[in-house]
């Protein structure tokens, strides 16, 4: 039996548990699928926004402004690459000089700091392939990206050091309250979930499941909400053209939000993106060629000389739009021990650590639950040894020494050793599929996708997991790798 049950390990899920984990309660995180940050939290723009973009007076504003202000110490403290690169909204015409003006006024009234209007020849100084048309910009001091997959998997890898268990592989189906109080979870695909026939039981439960948050909260609530899915679609390019921006370059915004932006990302890498469409299928994560296209196009009024030999892949991801057009957070209206962190679209990355901690101090509160005299630190970053500064060769050297793995390079294009790919299978949550090995050590992300360094990667894990190689999938069910048999 559980205190606390949190539905959903996307950033909000794992940020909820890490902050519960201070407190002497029993927790548990379930997800449906194989690894933590399988949602929006790993395709997503990667910006920590300053806050000028929600409206004055907005759940969305207050939470956007408040995480901001914690997420440099929390990337710091658990190893997650941040960059406080500032953003600029351009204005490309005349006619757009007055929209910086308003967002600038609406920063002022959410207590953004750092924030002022700049003139044509300082964006070109600051950022000398934007457009040469552009008459100014607001800059935000203190935008800032940060690797959100990265941020997702060291706050559940910190929980789980702290007690808190994981069901991953482990679909919500159903969930029922007792007269007395208690939860009851109905789960379908990991049978570690029903261990002994015992289903999932627990005092509290929240919801932080992203684009099913409707779904699981028709299970238990009469007050309801639709979440639909908008898709927006990037391109990924190459560090090469990713290392000369600083800033993030967003247009004016219009009413169908941010609009594409151009990005470097804390890899160097640049994205461009997103799109965004209503879509009817929640699992539809496709790109797109038209709307691909169409990213190039508007990016072009950004940048129009990015090079068009530099794009190095795809991908989208869905925002959990509501329909009440709000972050939904705290106690449910009309059941004891249900919690929401629901309608978490963009900002929602920058936002979690305020939302968790709301939402972590009433139910500690509600539970009456005290906190922890012993509370671990988070694990050391894995060793990927980059850097050709003398202290990363020394430490490098080092790591060679006691272990000749270190040296041995499996993914040519980031410098991911062997040793990386191994550490990345034996941390707690450890990578089960070829995603997660790549989220935790950027082995496939780089120039060639994968298409060196996969059969070595998959021969690891075989060999880590002890199973055989075709049993291996990119991400969990439905997605193999290999099929047929072997010479
Ligand atoms: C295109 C795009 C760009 C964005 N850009 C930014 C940005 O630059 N900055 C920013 O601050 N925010 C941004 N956001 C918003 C941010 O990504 C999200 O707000 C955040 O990731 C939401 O996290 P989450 O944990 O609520 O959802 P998710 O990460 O989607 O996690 C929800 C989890 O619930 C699980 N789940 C669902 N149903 C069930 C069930 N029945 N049983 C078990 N598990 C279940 C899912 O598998 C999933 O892992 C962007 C979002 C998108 C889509």
């Amino acid at each position: 039996m559980y205190d606390v049950i949190i539905i959903g390990a996307g950033v909000i899920g794992c940020a909820i548990a890490r902050e519960l984990a201070r407190f002497d309660l029993k927790i548990a995180v379930v997800d449906r699928a194989d690894d933590v940050s399988e949602g929006a939290s790993k395709a997503n723009s990667g910006i920590v926004h300053a806050g000028f973009d929600a409206l004055p007076g907005s759940r969305k504003a207050y939470f956007n402004v408040h995480g901001h202000a914690r997420m440099q110490s929390w990337a710091s403290e658990l190893h997650v690459p941040y960059k406080n690169n500032t953003s600029l909204v351009l204005a490309l015409n005349e006619a757009e000089k007055p929209g910086l003006s308003e967002l600038l006024a609406r920063g002022l009234q959410n207590g953004v700091t750092g924030l002022r209007l700049i003139d044509r020849d300082d964006v070109l100084r600051r950022e000398p392939l934007v457009n040469p048309a552009v008459q100014g910009a607001l800059l935000a001091e203190t935008a800032g990206i940060v690797s959100p997959y990265h941020l997702t998997i060291a706050l559940a890898e910190h929980a789980a050091v702290n007690g808190v268990d994981f069901y991953l592989n482990c679909a919500v189906t159903g969930l029922d309250r007792a007269d007395t109080g208690l939860f009851t979870l109905t789960t379908e695909g990991n049978p570690t979930s029903n261990a002994f026939g015992t289903p999932l039981q627990t005092r509290a439960i929240v919801n932080a499941a992203g684009i099913y948050a409707d779904q699981i909260n028709d299970y238990i609530s009469l007050d309801t909400f639709k979440i639909s899915a908008r898709r927006g679609e990037y391109w990924m390019m190459d560090k090469q053209i990713g290392a000369r921006f600083s800033a993030t370059l967003f247009q004016l915004p219009t009413e169908k939000g941010k609009g594409v932006l151009v990005t470097p990302t804390v890899e160097d890498t640049l994205i461009i993106g997103p799109t965004n469409e209503a879509i009817a299928d929640k699992t539809d994560t496709r790109t797109t060629r038209e709307k691909l296209d169409e990213i190039r196009r508007v990016a072009a009024r950004t940048c129009p000389s990015l090079p068009q030999d530099l794009y190095i892949t795809a991908f989208s991801g869905l925002r959990a739009h509501c329909d009440r057009g709000d972050f939904i957070v705290g106690r449910a209206t009309d059941v004891a021990g249900y919690y929401l962190a629901a309608g978490i679209e963009s900002p929602g990355l920058t936002a979690a650590p305020a939302i968790a901690l709301e939402l972590a101090e009433q139910i500690a509160t509600d539970l009456a639950a005290h906190h922890r005299n012993l509370f671990l630190a988070p694990l050391a970053p894995i060793f990927l040894g980059h850097g050709n500064d003398e202290v990363n060769l020394v430490a490098l050297a080092e790591h060679i020494a006691e272990d000749p793995a270190y040296g041995r390079i499996v993914c040519r294009c980031e410098h991911v050793s062997e040793a990386a790919i191994r550490q990345a299978i034996r941390r707690p949550l450890g990578a089960r599929s070829l995603d997660a090995i790549k989220r935790r050590t950027r082995a496939n992300m780089g120039r060639c996708q994968g298409g060196f360094c996969t059969p070595r990667i998959l021969e690891i894990m075989a060999e880590e997991l002890s199973v055989d190689v075709t049993t291996l999938t990119k991400f969990g069910s439905q997605s193999d790798l290999l099929t047929g048999g072997r010479l």
